[in-house]
């Protein structure tokens, strides 16, 4: 294992070694940012590099032993969820807060302990991570990846040496993103539809996500056009996923706001033109409902599928009926 870097993390990258070199890394990192741009894949071969015998400038040497187990190396440790919850448990971190007081296996080497995503912590879990960072240990590294770090406790951010990772330059994304993709035209498709995030789009076009965008659309489009009712609305949608829904719903929510304030309309997909005219606070009030719901999904709360669906676009609906746009329930 030696994961490379990507294109756009060059200059993160020159930060955290030129850091090391002068012996001025901290002991916490939080490296935060847009989901879908590659923190996690960064924070990784920042772990071989940091455990690396022979580090390069640019990464791990993928030869040494360190470099040779990969993440089994038994000075790496990753805390995440448990599968199939989105909460980190208060246990996994008193672990770390144990191994933290271990030296570690390569003589003279470092520990470095990897917490993703660090907001799945709540309050209890995150307190006992803080006693970790009130009392660091000289040869642990800890490295927490949040997509959302105005949801950690201010004590921890406050406490970690902050590594932002701003939504990449759009050409090298690109560039990026058609190594996989092959067709140019379609690579800038699905990257405007990850909001320019390019692992976000490669998702969405491993998944075949754009056709299912596509339905949603055009469903919603069918129901405003008083083609379909609201019940063949929700029954066309019953093989959508929640979180992909909510994440659809509120890319196209952010385009058509940007559009309306901008009075442009560039990037509003077709389907939503019809709602260029629509006063831009009743959207923007809808798009707060929406990304309360979005927050409490990525917390792991557990929302009725099928009501979460029907109230959106209930509260959609209300937000078109006073224009021409007839939408009927
Ligand atoms: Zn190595």
């Amino acid at each position: 294992m030696t994961e490379a870097i990507l294109p756009w993390q060059v200059s993160q990258w020159q930060q955290l070694a030129g850091a090391d070199s002068e012996g001025r890394l901290g002991h916490a990192l939080l490296l935060s940012g847009p989901g879908g741009i590659g923190k996690l894949r960064f924070a990784r071969a920042l772990m071989a590099w940091l455990v690396c015998e022979q580090p390069q400038n640019q990464g791990a040497c993928g030869k040494c032993r360190s470099c040779h187990y990969g993440l089994d190396n038994p000075d790496l440790h990753i805390i995440e969820p448990p599968e199939g919850k989105k909460q980190i448990a208060v246990d996994q971190v008193r672990e770390l807060v144990a191994l933290s007081t271990q030296t570690a296996h390569r003589s003279g080497g470092r520990k470095v302990v990897l917490v993703h995503p660090a907001d799945a912590m709540n309050a209890n879990t995150a307190n006992a991570l803080l006693k970790t960072l009130e009392e660091p240990s000289g040869d642990t590294v800890l490295i927490l990846v949040s997509n959302e770090p105005a949801r950690l406790l201010p004590t921890i951010r406050s406490r970690c040496q902050q590594l932002p990772f701003p939504t990449p330059n759009a050409s090298l994304a690109l560039d990026w993103l058609k190594m996989s993709v092959g067709d140019a035209a379609l690579a800038e498709t699905c990257l405007r539809e990850a909001g320019g995030r390019p692992l976000a789009a490669q998702v969405l076009f491993e998944n075949d996500g754009l056709a299912a965008r596509e339905r949603c659309d055009s469903l919603l489009q069918a129901w405003a056009a008083g083609e379909q009712s609201l019940s063949q609305v929700i029954d066309g949608l019953k093989e959508v996923e929640l979180d992909f829904y909510l994440e659809w719903f509120a890319h196209r929510i952010h385009a058509l706001l940007v559009a309306v304030m901008a009075e442009q309309s560039d990037d509003v997909n077709a389907a939503w033109q019809r709602w260029l005219d629509r006063p831009p606070a009743a959207i923007l009030s809808f798009q707060k409902q929406l990304l309360d719901l979005r927050a409490q999904v990525q917390r792991g709360v557990a929302l009725n599928r099928q009501l979460t669906i029907e109230s959106l676009l209930l509260s959609w609906a209300m937000v078109c009926s006073s224009a021409n746009a007839g939408l009927g329930v």
